[in-house]
């Protein structure tokens, strides 16, 4: 299974991610963890984004395309991933698309979480707290400050993937402003009617390529029953013309003609033409005795 969950900062899209990992034993890839990750390790990557980050601005596209096609190459994504957090632009949308398409993949859903803005900010008011609370290091972009500039960069360049993938047929939105239980009961219904969806291995093109060839193989098929049906009604009806057998052998056609069944009685016994014969001929006989 592979999707990607959608959704501005603080819509819950790393909380369901969670529990989809524990549901399907599917990895989930956030570019926002890796990233960090890269920050803290100070690698390369993780020099270039740090202040990028801490802005609330985007990382360029290229840095967390070539993140992640490293990171779907490894073993644990086989079986199928959660993307959180990326695409983020349209590029990158388009970039995942060629991705998938080398590998002979499928995205099985883009799931978008709906929130209202105005509770966001609460929202990542409240991961502060938990996280201060558990002892964790605060997030350096989790604050109004940051979180105003992520919101903008998310209704900029983010958004619009809401379109794009709209058009593609692929777009599913859950309420997220649910509780988070009945947010991951609605993607879960999501998730079960995308596994019962035909799976032709690619892309909707080739779903359609699928469909065309069931049904030019049940037009095949009826073809070739009808003409099995007329071959056995053929053998079963009657030859119009017969060979004729006659004295001197067997000799031209002729037109079987069905037998007619007479209308007239029989004759009765005693006046039967061939029985008044024998008699005159016996009465015959005895005048000449
Ligand atoms: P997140 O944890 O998803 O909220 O991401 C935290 C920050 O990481 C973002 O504000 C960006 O600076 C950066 N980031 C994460 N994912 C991406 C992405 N797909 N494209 C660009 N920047 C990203």
């Amino acid at each position: 299974m592979r999707l990607i969950l959608l959704g501005p900062p603080g819509a819950g899209k790393g909380t369901q991610a969670q529990r989809l990992v524990e549901k399907y034993g599917i990895v989930q890839l956030s570019t926002g963890d890796m990233l960090r990750a890269a920050v803290a390790a100070g690698t390369p990557v993780g020099i270039q984004a740090r202040e990028i980050m801490a802005r609330g601005e985007l990382v360029p596209d290229a840095v967390v395309v070539a993140i992640i096609a490293d990171r779907i190459e490894q073993p644990d994504a086989r079986k199928g991933f959660i993307l959180d957090g990326f695409p983020r632009t349209e590029a990158q949308a388009e970039a995942l698309g060629k991705l998938l398409h080398q590998k002979g993949l499928d995205l099985d859903a883009v799931i978008e979480l709906k929130v209202d803005e105005s509770i966001l900010l609460h929202r990542v008011e409240r991961r502060v707290a938990e996280m201060t609370a558990r002892g964790e290091a605060v997030r350096a972009d989790d604050n109004a400050e940051s979180l105003k500039k992520r919101l903008d960069a998310y209704r900029a360049q983010t958004a619009p993937l809401v379109h794009f993938y709209a058009g593609k047929g692929m777009l599913r939105t859950v309420d997220g402003m649910e509780p988070i239980d009945d947010v991951t009961s609605a993607i879960g219904r999501i998730l079960a009617e995308a596994a019962f969806r035909p799976k032709a291995a690619g892309s909707a093109a080739k779903r359609g390529q699928a469909a065309a060839k069931t049904k030019s193989g049940a037009k095949a098929k009826s073809k070739a029953k009808l003409a099995s049906k007329t071959k056995k009604a053929a053998k079963k009806a009657p030859k119009k013309a017969v060979k004729k057998v006659t004295r001197k052998g067997v000799s031209k056609t002729a037109k079987k003609t069905p037998k007619k069944v007479s209308k007239k009685k029989p004759a009765p016994r005693g006046k039967s033409k061939s029985r008044r014969a024998g008699k005159k001929v016996r009465r015959a006989r005895k005048a000449r005795k």
